[in-house]
């Protein structure tokens, strides 16, 4: 349930307010809006008394919300959220955030030359997996600790703000410690308990949707972090799995706008692991951009035909560039700053 004040409420009445809510057994998250001030049930609304509530002075309406995420929904913040994830750079509120660099760190050189290419071409974060998350057992794992320490080299080489991926809550301090933004893996998804530890993490996490995930399950993943206090999630779509097995999965544009409608959270898309084809990256990640997403996640490789993850859906440095150059008029006319 969300309480949505009168402009002109006073702090006496915001105060009562808060007071009913508590009263009625849920803790209470206030949003303060460029035009409305709302508070927001967390937890078990069933005891609150609507009819009260409503006629508390100051109070405007009062509102059930059904879906089960709340701080992810928009009625609980009516402004989009915008993260901040260093160096500068947000993601959210107008910018259009383009995050780019090979799925896998394989070697200083790799990294660090890549990052180069990509800040150059106005990239303004840079990916690369340390820990992977393979099919198969017996294929390349990722370089772990020295794969995010090349990470922090190419970081002090660009000043680009680093994405990686974090498979397990061992990572924990270390992420805290050496990296930007927490990616969360398609493939964890749901997994709930190290949702729950991420949440307590003090980094940006860029949730991306399960292969298989509903819109409502993604947002119901993002609810787990942000219920443990950390708000500044970024929603992935990815691709999904459907019958189609031209791509390697299907990019499911329309869940941008859903999403957008749904939660106040930034969506960025990752036309790459959507497709599967490097050659469908550039027109993915252009229909992203006219279907409102607030950034793009790109792989980008320096020999994408010998590249140790990915290779296929890798696009070259050169490529990337004359995506970027493509993208700023797309950027503009969807009123975004890129
Ligand atoms: C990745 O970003 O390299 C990756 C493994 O992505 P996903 O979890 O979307 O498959
Ligand atoms: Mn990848």
């Amino acid at each position: 349930m969300v309480i949505i004040m009168k402009p002109e409420f006073t702090g006496k009445q915001l105060e009562n307010a808060i007071r009913a809510m508590e009263e009625g057994g849920v803790k209470v998250m206030i949003s303060k809006g460029a035009e409305t001030t709302i508070l927001g049930a967390e937890g078990d609304s069933s005891r609150l008394d609507e009819e009260r509530l409503t006629q508390l002075e100051g109070v405007e309406r009062v509102m059930r919300v059904s879906e089960p995420y709340k701080k992810a929904n928009r009625k609980y913040h009516p402004d989009d959220s915008v993260i901040d994830i260093g160096g500068g750079v947000q993601v959210g509120g107008g910018a259009l955030t383009v995050i780019a660099g090979p799925c896998s760190v394989e070697s200083e050189g790799q990294i660090v030359g890549v990052a180069q290419a990509v800040k150059a071409s106005g990239a303004a974060a840079l990916r690369g997996g340390a820990y992977k998350p393979r099919t198969s057992p017996y294929a390349f794992q990722g370089k772990g600790m020295e794969g995010i320490r090349l990470l922090l080299e190419a970081k002090a080489a660009t000043g680009l703000p680093i994405v990686t991926e974090l498979m397990s809550s061992d990572q924990i301090p270390m992420f805290e410690e050496c990296v930007d933004v927490v990616q969360i893996g398609a493939r964890n998804m749901q997994n709930f308990d190290l949702l729950k530890k991420v949440g307590r993490m003090k980094k940006p996490v860029l949730l991306k949707r399960g292969l298989s995930s509903t819109i409502e399950e993604w947002l119901m993943s993002a609810e787990y972090i942000m219920s443990e206090g950390n708000n500044q999630v970024i929603l992935c779509e990815r691709g999904i799995r459907t019958f189609e097995n031209f791509t390697r999965n299907t990019l499911d544009l329309s869940a941008v706008l859903a999403v957008k409608t749904l939660s106040h959270l930034p969506v960025v898309v990752d036309p790459s692991h959507a497709c599967g084809k490097a050659w469908m990256v550039e027109g993915m990640a252009m229909a992203a951009v006219a279907a409102g997403a607030d950034g793009l996640i790109i792989e980008v490789h320096n020999d994408p035909a010998n590249a140790l993850c990915d290779g296929a859906q890798s696009i070259t440095p050169g490529q990337f560039s004359a995506l970027m150059a493509k993208l700023h008029p797309m950027a503009q006319c969807v009123g975004k700053t890129l």
